[in-house]
């Protein structure tokens, strides 16, 4: 792949993934069309990232329909399918790095799923220093982790840019994930809720406190025996402090995460 790109002209834009592939991802890829020369997508599910074994093990995977996918879409110049031993290899053990993530690393994702973040910003930089792209496109959806990896490129030597693109959505509103194709038929129309709910908090940011917005948020989710909130929050977009007070210049963004079956959801919207 190194030897392929050495050779060709313009700029690269890299669209890293976990594979089991959906209309977000190819969002992303076409994107990275629109702006660079060649697109490189990378699928590969990092077990760092992964604090729970039995989310790893469940995690969907499904190559052959992706590569499919990617073909028909015909936006994706390289797909690049490292196996574990090639991002991780054990005879050459990848050097530890700290990362100062501020608040960003412990709320929210954070808080929840203990060192999520930093496998996400290793398994990043890692493969930005394979692919070496011009540019880097990940998706708002995961909000948070947009922030941890600008404060990674910060804090690193590497000369990517880091731009984030929109959530794409089912037709019900649910954000498309991967993680969806874990949902019964029945329970995957009901999670438009979710969105739903991030949309009336939005409708009435600045009416209420965000205290209040954000339990009445999780009460209505609740209602239905099907969703278990983990967490209804309301934060500024700048480091993910809570916001406690309506200021209407302030950008904010309300997160949350719902386990739906026992399959973890996460959603967002920008306030402001
Ligand atoms: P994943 O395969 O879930 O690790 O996601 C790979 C990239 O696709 C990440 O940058 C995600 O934020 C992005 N992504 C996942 N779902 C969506 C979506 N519904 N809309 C836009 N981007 C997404």
């Amino acid at each position: 792949m190194q030897a392929f790109l050495a050779h060709q002209k313009g700029k690269v834009g890299f669209v890293p993934t976990m594979g089991a592939l959906h209309e977000g991802h190819l969002a992303l890829i076409a994107q990275a069309k629109e702006q660079a020369d060649w697109v490189v997508c990378s699928i590969f599910v990092n077990p760092t990232q992964f604090n729970d074994a039995q989310d790893l093990a469940k995690y969907p995977r499904t190559e052959e329909a992706d590569i499919k996918l990617l073909l028909l879409h015909g936006k994706c110049d390289v797909l690049y399918l490292p196996d574990v031993a090639e991002i991780y290899p054990s005879d050459n053990p990848l050097p530890k790095y700290d990362y100062d993530f501020g608040n960003a690393g412990k709320v929210l994702e954070a808080a929840h799923r203990p060192g999520h973040f930093e496998g996400v910003a290793q398994v990043v930089r890692r493969l930005l220093e394979i692919v070496k792209p011009d540019q880097l496109f990940m998706g708002q959806k995961d909000f948070q982790q947009v922030i941890i990896v600008r404060k990674m490129l910060e804090q690193s030597p590497i000369n990517t840019e880091l731009i984030a693109c929109p959530t794409i959505r089912e037709e019900s509103g649910l954000a498309r994930s991967s993680r969806n194709t874990r949902l019964s038929a029945s329970a995957r129309l009901a999670s438009a809720e979710i969105y739903k709910t991030l949309r009336w908090v939005a409708a009435n940011f600045g009416n209420l406190p965000p205290d209040e917005i954000c339990a009445k948020a999780v009460a209505h989710l609740a209602e239905n025996l099907l969703f278990q909130p983990e967490y209804f929050e309301i934060v500024s977009v700048e480091d993910l402090t809570k916001i406690t007070d309506y200021h209407a210049n302030e950008k904010a963004v309300a997160c949350t995460a719902v386990y739906v079956e026992g399959v973890r959801l996460i959603d967002n919207i920008l306030l402001n």
